[in-house]
């Protein structure tokens, strides 16, 4: 469904991602994770095909077509989301107005009330977005407008970074609720806590390990989460350079 072949990127000329490769299919989770710089998140915007990131050779294909040059809304129109998107004039809109102008879209809310009661987000919509929320709170919210985009692709970038463990719970439900329902999310996270109670379920399908703008592991979590933890990401790097 998603591939991404041999990806070489420049951001404003400089060489961030060389040679990254990946393939996943409807209803996989895969996790990537890797040292802050390494270009994770330079990863999902360019499948996202934000305009600053440059691809200067290899190719994104999205269900067989080649989405390489298209422009962000055309993915979006294919059903690619990335979490923190949001067109910063919807801002001071509170999110029930947000969710009902989104429904003339999307679709019913209702279709997706499983996610909002996962990350109870019924306390905040008569609040202005995003005005006054904890991190875990506006986390909450992002997720729930990304699922309200009703994505085949959901990119997620850090959606657990400084969240509370409660706050981590629902997000674990909330992805296995997601791969559940088909949706190929494609996580960013560095939470051990979440990645293995996610892996004990079975909710992972491939983690990828990322340094240097490099793919240099790419694997079942069991296996990945014990050479992390036996090499680290530089031992696993050296190792893949080696
Ligand atoms: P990660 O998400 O793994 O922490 P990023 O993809 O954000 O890494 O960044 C990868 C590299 O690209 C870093 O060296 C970062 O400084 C650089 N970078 C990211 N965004 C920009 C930008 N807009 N302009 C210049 N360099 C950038
Ligand atoms: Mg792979
Ligand atoms: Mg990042």
């Amino acid at each position: 469904m998603l591939r991404v072949e041999d990806l070489a990127v420049e951001i404003g000329g400089r060489r961030i991602l060389q040679g990254v490769s990946l393939e996943a299919g409807p209803g996989e989770l895969h996790v990537v994770m890797g040292p802050n710089g390494a270009g994770k998140s330079t990863l999902l915007n360019t499948i996202m095909g934000l305009r600053r990131y440059r691809v200067v050779s290899g190719r994104v294909l999205l269900q067989g077509e080649d989405i390489t040059g298209r422009p962000v809304y055309e993915r979006a129109r294919m059903g690619v989301a990335l979490a923190h998107q949001f067109p910063p004039a919807l801002k001071g809109l509170t999110l029930r107005e947000l969710v009902s102008a989104m429904e003339r879209v999307y679709g019913s809310a209702r279709d997706v009330e499983w996610a909002a009661e996962i990350l109870d987000v019924e306390k905040f919509m008569d609040r202005p977005l995003f005005a006054g929320m904890s991190g875990g709170e506006r986390k909450r919210v992002e997720l729930y407008l990304t699922v309200l985009q009703r994505p085949r692709v959901a990119l997620l970038d850090e959606p657990d970074s400084g969240v509370d463990i409660e706050t981590l719970e629902r997000i674990e439900e909330l992805l296995v609720g997601l791969r559940e329902r088909g949706v190929l999310v494609l996580l960013v996270s560095h939470t051990m806590y979440m990645l293995e109670k996610l892996a004990d379920r079975g909710a992972i399908d491939r983690v990828h390990v990322m340094v240097a703008g490099r793919l240099v592991a790419s694997g079942p979590p069991g296996e990945v989460f014990r050479e992390l933890r036996r090499a680290g990401f530089q031992g696993i790097a050296r190792a893949h350079a080696g």
